[in-house]
């Protein structure tokens, strides 16, 4: 029995260890291993993309446990930060969120009525009306404006309006698990490129971007296999199944290799009107020993169409002068990388439940990836993993047992 997995993301790389029991295997990659979750490394490793787990993400933890790696496991609890009227101010604690100036009171009871009240929901009911309108109706203008809005823009840049009201509901109901201190977050020390690289060890790799053909057996770049797993980005494949179209939407991700940090202590802080999503300060989640110089993330999301819109040059200049703002230099700034993904995940647009991708696509054809099951509300490592997992188990169901 031989098997083909295309793309070596988590989602690949799973899929192909755990068949590897059971069959050749042999992984097609157009990139480098890794996916959404590569890392650049020098004398230090960091992913590309800002990357963190949290305690519910079971199987990554179980994944990491199998692989020996659990014990590098590093959780700590990490402030978040929010911008207003030029100053960034901690919104870790309930005191600090008391003493916001950016909200009132009444709004910040309502919006602690909306968190308990959204895990009551059935999220399912809520597919076809749009966020923006959900917000409005159960919250009012004032806050969908001041609170939601730069939240939204930041999560899906200028898509927002597309995106379902069962996606907050579902998102906020998994994520509302903050300690009185702030969040709890996980990250494996050394970086998460010490998974990508556990998980690959003994795969058979071919750095080709993958045709895939059916004649009378799937063949991929000509060589033909008994099943092909198809782990890359829906767009990416060259084959039609009827599927429904779902949009993706893109990344850019600048990191910064500073002498400074932006923020004393606060690892995410959102802002109100930024050129860029939100900052990442990397550096006040891991210790700052571990890689010799402060590491910060200015994360965006925007549309495959616009990813390249600006040069890393333009990014660079227009990011540096609006930190400059909260008391950051350029002269701090020792390296600017930028990093960018024209599919980074879907958008969760009105009706997308009906639209997630099923494991099996046709007789001998699978899929596991970015639009599976496991990645909603929210594309993970735990949910790329997962669909891995699921999709290796059918396949075995239906071809091996
Ligand atoms: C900015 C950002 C931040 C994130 N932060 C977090 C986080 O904090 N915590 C968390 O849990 N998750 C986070 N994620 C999500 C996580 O990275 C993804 O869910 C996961 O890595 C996706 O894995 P995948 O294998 O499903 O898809 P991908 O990583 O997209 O893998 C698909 C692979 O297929 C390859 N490919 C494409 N086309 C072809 C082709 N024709 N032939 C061969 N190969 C092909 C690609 O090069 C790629 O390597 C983040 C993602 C982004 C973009």
């Amino acid at each position: 029995m031989k098997i083909a997995v295309v793309g070596a993301g988590l989602s690949g790389l799973n899929a192909a260890r755990i068949l590897s029991e059971y069959a050749k295997v042999v992984v097609f990659e157009k990139k480098e291993v890794g996916g959404l979750l590569s890392s650049l490394c020098n004398s230090y490793c960091v992913e590309k993309f800002y990357h963190h787990c949290f305690k519910q993400d079971d199987y990554l933890l179980e994944v990491l446990r199998e692989l020996n790696l659990h014990s590098k496991l590093k959780w700590r609890v990490v402030k978040v930060g929010q911008e207003y009227e030029g100053k960034i101010y901690s919104l870790s604690t309930p005191l600090e969120i008391l003493r916001y100036p950016g909200m009132s009171f009444f709004d910040k009871v309502k919006l602690a009525k909306f968190t308990i009240s959204a895990k009551k929901k059935n999220y399912e009911e809520f597919d076809n009306k749009s966020v923006v309108e959900g917000i409005k109706e159960e919250l009012g203008e004032k806050l969908y404006r001041s609170f939601f809005l730069p939240l939204l823009r930041s999560k899906f840049g200028d898509n927002y309006e597309e995106v379902s009201y069962a996606w907050l509901l579902a998102r906020v109901s998994i994520r509302s698990n903050r300690k009185l201190r702030g969040e709890e977050l996980g990250y494996l020390k050394g970086g998460f490129a010490q998974l990508v690289e556990k998980l690959s060890e003994n795969l058979e790799i071919k750095f080709e971007n993958a045709k895939i053909e059916k004649g009378g057996k799937w063949t991929v770049n000509g060589e033909s296999f008994d099943a092909v797993i198809f782990t890359a980005p829906l767009p990416e494949l060259n084959l039609s199944f009827n599927l429904p179209e779902i949009k993706f939407q893109s990344s850019i991700c600048a990191l910064i290799a500073a002498e400074e940090k932006v923020t004393e202590d606060i690892y995410w802080t959102n802002f109100t009107n930024a050129p860029f999503g939100a900052m990442i300060e990397h550096t006040n989640f891991m210790p700052f020993e571990d890689y010799g110089e402060h590491l910060i993330y200015l994360a965006s999301y925007t549309t495959p169409e616009k990813l390249y819109e600006r040069s890393d040059g333009d990014l660079k200049r227009i990011y540096l002068s609006f930190l400059e703002k909260f008391g950051f230099k350029e002269e701090y700034v020792k390296k600017f990388y930028v990093f960018r993904a024209k599919y980074s995940g879907p958008i969760y647009e009105k009706g997308y439940l009906k639209k997630i991708t099923p494991y099996k696509l046709a007789e001998g054809f699978y899929y596991a990836g970015l639009t599976s099951e496991t990645n909603y509300p929210e594309r993970s490592m735990n949910g790329s993993l997962l669909a891995g997992k699921k999709v290796a188990e059918k396949v075995i169901e239906d071809l091996l047992s």
